[in-house]
C-alpha cells in the first residue's frame, strides 16, 4: 500500500532542508564551463550569464528572445541538454508541456526543490529549500527524483 505522507506522528510531508547549491550562482561563467570540462563557446557563456540573471525558469522562447547570438533550435536544445547532464541547469516539467530550465542542479536521491507555477502567466519559479516527500516505496521501486509543483498566482499577476 502506498502511503502518501510520513507515517510517524508529527512528520510533515515537506521538509525544508537546505538551500539550492550556491556555487553555481557565485562562480564565473568561464570557471563553471571549465570545471564541467565544457568548451567555452560564446553561446554557452551567454546562456549561463542569462540563467544567472533570470528571475524565473526559462522556456525555449524566453531564451531565444534573450540571446544575442543567433542560434537555431537544435543547437540551443543540444546545449541545454549538455548543461542539464553536467548539472549546470535543471529542467522543469509543468502542466504546459513546455520544459523550462533554471540554473543549478537538482539534489539527487529523492530530494528536490519545489517549483511555483503561476496559473495566470505560466511563469515557473524555483523555490528555496529542499522538499523531501516521505513515501513508502513498494518493494523494488527506486525513486530517482521528486518534483514538487506549487500552483498559484505569482506576485506579478
Ligand atoms: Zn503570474
Ligand atoms: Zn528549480
Amino acid at each position: 500500500m502506498l502511503l502518501p505522507f510520513g507515517t510517524g506522528g508529527g512528520n510533515s510531508a515537506i521538509k525544508m532542508l537546505e538551500k539550492i547549491t550556491v556555487d553555481i550562482f557565485n562562480d564565473s561563467s568561464q570557471n563553471l564551463l571549465e570545471k564541467k570540462g565544457l568548451k567555452k563557446t560564446k553561446l554557452r557563456l551567454e546562456l549561463i550569464q542569462h540563467f544567472k540573471e533570470a528571475k524565473h525558469a526559462q522556456a525555449y522562447s524566453d531564451l531565444k528572445q534573450a540571446l544575442v547570438s543567433d542560434v537555431d533550435k537544435s543547437t540551443l536544445y543540444r546545449n541545454l541538454s549538455i548543461f542539464e547532464e553536467v548539472g549546470l541547469i535543471h529542467g522543469i516539467n509543468d502542466h504546459t508541456g513546455v520544459t523550462k530550465y533554471a540554473l543549478g542542479s537538482e539534489p539527487s536521491s529523492g530530494h528536490g526543490h519545489a517549483h511555483f507555477v503561476c496559473e495566470c502567466c505560466e511563469t515557473v519559479y524555483c523555490m528555496n529549500g529542499t522538499t523531501e516527500l516521505q513515501f513508502e516505496m513498494p518493494h523494488g521501486f527506486k525513486p530517482k527524483n521528486v518534483q514538487t509543483i506549487i500552483k498559484g498566482i505569482c506576485a506579478n499577476c
